[in-house]
């Protein structure tokens, strides 16, 4: 498959911010801090403390020499992403050559609206995110219940954050980049050949791409949805429960217009569907599947009577901006590993999203915008993937 993205060489515009971001991460990562318990003291939460580290390109003390330019380098609460490094399994010497071995990251085509900048380790393994200042706060103010959240739930759908940095460059222009790093959902052996963003609001939720461009790398959106996902029972009731927990926790911290990232790996009749076990995030059925070319070809996708680990399919229809579900069960499937989480968490309730509200509320169905407020938009949320998900009887 086409790998996501162009490669960061000498010469590219962000070349120097890739190596400052290199040097800056192996320079918090490698610290010896040992972390022996998953327990932290609030002060480990706390960020008033401004910590920056200057790092000259002829080195310093604590740094080394480099070729980039000179700049300032900032961990936010260095010992809770530390922690949360180690509650989730990440090896310190492995993270470190994912994101600064000698292989260079690639940038991706702006995959959101927002202007963040997005880059993917060259093992596929981490994603980068440049953040906006508002993000960083939500991120630093949700932290203590973020960190309860990921600690009480281990299949947890969302996003795990596994630092959170700043660069200043020095010089006239004081440029800050913040960062956050995270794992890469969609970084598996098998490969994903369609990925959807969902978030159970129709408005403007279609791709703009023509159909002969979708591929692989395309980030569909609710209305591109031609399926629903039928999962083996006792799975489903772990994703229902899942959901609900997460959902619960971004409310009370007042987020929205997050989504459900899904990446599809359709198994081809002929292999030996794999079986990952039960537990979210992988689901595996031993079904044997349909026409996989047809279902990777949109233009096919009107004929091809299709659903997902399950047999049936829908249909959907957009009526007064509302999404529905409707279309009867074919008895139709095709089995697919699935795997899936929750993004983009970062962004909360504030005035902008209100203004934002109030203005479209004018022009469309309230209800069919993103910026809904954060309770209806988790009902929203909820509503429809409790409708997109479903489980054999
Ligand atoms: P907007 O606010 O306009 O939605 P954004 O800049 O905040 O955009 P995100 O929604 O976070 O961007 O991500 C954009 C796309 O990048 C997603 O639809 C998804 O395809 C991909 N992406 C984001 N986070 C991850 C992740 N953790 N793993 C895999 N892919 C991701
Ligand atoms: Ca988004
Ligand atoms: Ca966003």
């Amino acid at each position: 498959a086409k790998r996501q993205g162009v490669t960061i060489c000498k010469g590219h515009k962000n070349y120097e911010l890739m190596l400052n971001l290199q040097l800056g991460i192996r320079h918090s990562v490698g610290r010896p801090a040992p972390t022996k318990s998953l327990k932290l003291k609030p002060t480990a939460f706390d960020t008033q403390q401004k910590l920056w580290t200057k790092f000259p390109p002829e080195g310093s003390k604590h740094t080394p020499p480099h070729q980039s330019c000179e700049f300032k380098w900032k961990d936010y609460c260095p010992l809770v992403f530390r922690t949360l490094r180690k509650l989730f399994n990440v090896d310190p010497a492995d993270y470190m050559i994912s994101i600064c071995g000698n292989d260079a990251l690639r940038e991706l085509s702006s995959p959101g609206k927002s202007g963040s900048f997005f880059y993917l380790t060259h093992d596929d393994k981490y994603m980068i995110k440049t953040m906006k200042k508002s993000e960083v706060k939500v991120l630093k103010r949700m932290l203590p219940a973020y960190f309860e959240h990921v600690k009480s739930f281990e299949n947890t759908l969302v996003t795990k954050f596994f630092g959170l940095h700043c660069v200043k460059l020095s010089g006239p222009i004081q440029k800050k980049v913040r960062f956050v790093i995270m794992g890469n959902l969609l970084c598996t052996e098998v490969p994903i050949h369609r990925r959807y963003d969902l978030k159970g609001s129709s408005h403007g939720r279609i791709t703009d791409k023509p159909e002969t461009e979708i591929d692989a790398n395309t980030t569909l959106k609710d209305l591109d949805l031609k399926f629903i996902f039928r999962l083996r029972k006792d799975w489903f009731q772990e994703f229902y429960n899942q959901v609900n927990k997460d959902c619960d926790f971004l409310e009370q911290e007042r987020i929205m217009d997050y989504s459900l990232l899904v990446g599809i790996s359709f198994q081809e009749s002929t292999r030996e569907a794999v079986n990952e076990g039960p537990g979210l995030g992988r689901t595996g059925t031993t079904r044997v599947s349909t026409d996989t070319d047809a279902v990777l070809n949109p233009a096919r996708w009107a004929s091809v009577r299709l659903g997902i680990n399950m047999p049936s399919r829908v249909e959907f229809t957009v009526r007064s901006h509302e999404t529905q579900l409707i279309g009867e069960p074919t008895q139709e499937f095709s089995d697919v590993i699935l795997f899936f989480g929750i993004i983009d968490i970062l962004q909360d309730y504030d005035i902008s999203k209100k203004l934002e509200h109030a203005y479209k509320s004018f022009q469309y169905d309230s209800t069919s915008i993103s910026a809904v407020d954060p309770r209806l938009y988790s009902k929203r949320f909820k509503d429809f993937m409790f409708r997109v998900f479903a489980y054999d009887s």
